[in-house]
């Protein structure tokens, strides 16, 4: 058994476009690369190559989803509205009053793409053709709702290949554990109130989206998806903390049998869209107990779905943590950054940081009634 990676080069010609930030006025903005870009992907592939750990992995290329597979988590609405702006020749913005989340000129096609690289990891994990499979999206998709793009992201594709493990392969109960620094909000608005799919997410506290990613309490009423947002400097001991109190006691009482990884690296410490300290081997012992969990409870299948991760110097050396882990290999790849992000601050827990652990461990025994 080993370790599937899902690649496309056209994935790595999603274009973004040259103007990040928000709508309105723009005359004082010099024209800059999106921070969503080609460069954090591409790099991982690169690394992997050189370092000789491709040859250890089966890199595989994705097909194209359906219209019918997108509409099993999307509304028609919400692929009219992006294949008409696909279709124009200018392309236009996914929203209303963003530019993040532009749709290029014929974008529809990757949206497909990167969606069916999700699906191909699926596909081989249930057939059994690899243990565990990273699908190296691009666009991302953990942002994008029903009927919303948002995030860079336009469709969800590890919810449209969650519903694809349900329907083709019998999937009974899926869980989802978003590492993301951002709250994986569009799997916990797609699956809500849906007792086969439990939505975890660790993220940053109050960053984005703005409005979600609190703490779920009974007030709120339990719809399946646990938060656990994290205090802005969180580092290694807080994470450890979090999945020894919350993820893994959750995935306990849910009991998975197939476990996605929306798996982003804007947790790091050099993330100029995040707050947070983790460092490559963060990665690798979050992989190694979720590749636990998936031992444990679902036969090691195990699907990541690549999300964020804008700092593109170091991103290579995370992924390149995870897929050694996932794949049981060693490398003789040297973080040269982790000495840097190896600070004692990380493995500090602060009393609002166990405070907001333990707020998110309380959310546990809602699962469980
Ligand atoms: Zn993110």
């Amino acid at each position: 058994m080993s370790t599937a990676l899902i690649w496309h080069e056209r994935l790595m010609w999603h274009d973004t476009g040259q103007l990040f930030g928000p709508a309105g006025e723009h005359h004082w903005f010099e024209p800059y690369p999106h921070l969503e870009s080609t460069d954090g992907k591409r790099r991982i592939k690169n690394l992997i190559d050189a370092s000789g750990l491709a040859e250890s992995l089966q890199i595989l290329s994705p097909q194209p989803v359906t219209r019918d597979q997108v509409m099993s988590v999307h509304t028609a609405e919400h692929w009219e509205h992006i294949a008409a702006l696909s279709a124009q020749s200018r392309g236009g913005e996914g929203t209303v009053n963003s530019t993040t989340t532009p749709v290029p000129p014929g974008g529809l096609d990757n949206f497909l793409l990167s969606a069916g690289a999700a699906v191909t990891a699926v596909n081989q994990v249930m057939e059994s053709q690899v243990s565990n499979a990273y699908a190296l999206c691009r666009p991302p998709g953990h942002h994008a709702q029903t009927e919303r793009v948002m995030g860079f992201c336009y469709f969800n594709n590890a919810a449209i290949a969650a519903r694809h493990a349900q329907k083709q392969f019998n999937i009974e109960r899926i869980a989802f554990v978003d590492i993301d620094v951002h709250h994986g909000n569009g799997a916990e608005e797609i699956f809500a109130n849906d007792s086969s799919v439990l939505t975890i997410s660790i993220h940053q506290d109050r960053h984005f989206p703005r409005d979600t990613g609190g703490v779920v309490t009974a007030a709120d009423g339990f719809n399946n998806n646990l938060n656990i947002p994290l205090p802005p400097a969180s580092g290694t001991a807080v994470y450890r903390l979090a999945f020894e109190e919350v993820v893994l006691p959750a995935l306990e009482v849910f009991k998975p049998q197939l476990i996605f990884i929306p798996c982003g690296f804007d947790a790091s410490g050099h993330d100029p869209l995040g707050r947070m300290l983790l460092n490559s081997e963060d990665f690798r012992w979050m992989t190694k107990l979720l590749m636990g969990a998936a031992e444990k409870y679902c036969g090691g299948r195990l699907v990541l779905t690549h999300e964020g991760g804008y700092a593109p110097h170091l991103v290579p050396f995370l992924a390149h943590a995870v897929f050694e882990e996932l794949a049981g290999v060693e490398s003789p790849v040297k973080d040269p950054f982790l000495a840097a992000l190896t600070s004692p601050w990380a493995a500090e827990i602060l009393p609002h940081q166990r405070d907001m652990v333990a707020a998110a461990a309380d959310s546990v025994a809602l699962l469980q009634q």
